[in-house]
């Protein structure tokens, strides 16, 4: 292992920061920046950054240059992520459409259905939402009820998907339904890339104890997909299932960064707050806890490198993925509610209450548990590390 960058991927960060310097919107690094969440301001706000991003070469870095990426090589891309980090970049409102669904376009897709999506991702003209969850299909996602029913050349879709990230933005989902009752669950699944501006799609917000609204349910009620919707085989999507969320789980590892740059943070945030008039940083109690947070954090940083150089060596992500999901969404969840007792009474207040008149560690504390249950619980990913690294006997539960 080698941790130190070349100068190549030096000149990379700068020419990064550089655009970065000149593009991030104006107060945006002093904290002035301001826009509720909530409107439909902060939507196109966030649309105009991916665009943004896109012209300036920045929005899918790891993508082939043919599709508007750079080809960049894994460590451009830990590079990528520490930089947008460092200046808690605007979120990347196409997350989905960048990370999972284009990417599973270019290995699986028709050339007539990359030609018709992979440009409109890339510019943010298009914003993708992924449609695998229902009420009771989370972890065993292949106990799938909603129905997709041939009808000519359509296909008619009933049901209902739930925890719908971006759904309430997106313009097109990424659906699984089945298509036929087989002997084996896995068999019969088929997914289509759907028009979500249709009546047949009804979108319910679900608001999350932080108050934001990340995620939806989404009803189905006769909506309209064609053959030409379908990405993979008829009855055979339980592949292209899998595909995205190999996509989905690297993507999530990445974390690992905003907790490095978090635990920063955190010091920073012991030095400045007091408890008769001394730095509550000197109290041992705090010095310990802090120091465990750093071994495991650093750890968690150390293993994700490790895991990287497997992939640079293999060519492909591996279950080890579910190793980095693992621990650095659990370290993050610590890590944020030493923040918020760090404060003392003063954790329990929030928005312009908080210390500073900014809940920036409330917020996140709030957030972090979904961080341990969306793209797989904590308990599935120890399922896959016990079964696929470890090599113990199936989880006999599924
Ligand atoms: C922030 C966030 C964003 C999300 N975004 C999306 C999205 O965009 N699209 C989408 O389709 N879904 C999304 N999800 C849903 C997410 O994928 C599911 O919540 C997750 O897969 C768990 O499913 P579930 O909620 O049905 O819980 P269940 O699967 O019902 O699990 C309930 C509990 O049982 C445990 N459990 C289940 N099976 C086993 C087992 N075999 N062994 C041990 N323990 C087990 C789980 O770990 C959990 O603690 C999101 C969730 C969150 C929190």
């Amino acid at each position: 292992m080698d941790f130190s960058f070349t100068a190549q991927e030096e000149e990379f960060r700068q020419e990064l920061r550089a655009w970065l310097e000149e593009n991030l919107p104006q107060g945006w690094l002093d904290g002035e920046f301001k826009l509720d969440k909530e409107s439909k301001e902060y939507e196109l706000f966030l649309r105009d950054w991916q665009r943004k991003l896109y012209e300036g070469g920045w929005a899918a870095i790891a993508w082939p240059e043919k599709y508007g990426g750079r080809n960049a090589t894994l460590m451009e891309e830990i590079v990528y992520q520490q930089e947008m980090v460092r200046v808690m970049a605007p979120a990347l409102i196409n997350y989905v459409g960048i990370h999972m669904v284009a990417p599973t376009l270019m290995q699986i897709g028709t050339e007539e259905q990359k030609e018709k999506y992979i440009q409109k991702i890339i510019t943010g003209e298009e914003v993708w939402c992924q449609g695998y969850s229902e009420p009771n299909a989370g972890s065993d996602v292949a106990a799938i009820q909603t129905t997709a029913v041939k009808d000519g050349d359509r296909w008619i879709i009933n049901g209902q998907k739930i925890w719908t990230s971006f759904g309430h933005v997106a313009d097109r989902c990424f659906l699984i339904t089945r298509t036929s009752r087989l002997e084996k669950k896995h068999k019969g699944i088929t997914v289509f890339l759907l028009d979500m501006h249709q009546p047949g799609v009804e979108t319910r917000p679900i608001i999350q104890m932080d108050g934001q609204h990340d995620f939806n349910e989404v009803y189905l009620n006769d909506a309209v997909a064609y053959d030409a919707d379908i990405i993979g085989e008829v009855d055979e999507g339980w592949k292209v299932i899998i595909a995205l969320l190999m996509h989905e789980r690297t993507g999530i590892g990445a974390q690992v960064f905003t907790l490095e740059q978090q635990f920063n943070d955190l010091v920073a945030l012991a030095k400045e707050l007091k408890d008769d008039d001394e730095s509550i940083i000197k109290d041992p109690f705090i010095r310990k806890a802090m120091v465990d947070l750093y071994a495991r954090s650093r750890g968690s940083l150390l293993n994700y490198y490790r895991n990287l150089t497997k992939q640079l060596k293999n060519g492909h992500p591996g279950a080890e993925s579910s190793m980095d999901k693992l621990m650095v969404s659990e370290l993050t969840k610590e890590l944020l509610a030493q923040s918020v007792s760090m404060q003392g009474h003063r954790g329990v207040l929030w928005k312009e209450d908080a210390v500073a008149g900014r809940s920036y560690w409330q917020d996140n504390y709030l957030y972090s548990f979904g961080q341990t249950i969306g793209g797989g619980t904590s308990e599935i990913q120890k399922n896959t590390i016990a079964e696929r690294i470890l090599g113990l006997p199936k989880d006999m539960g599924r």
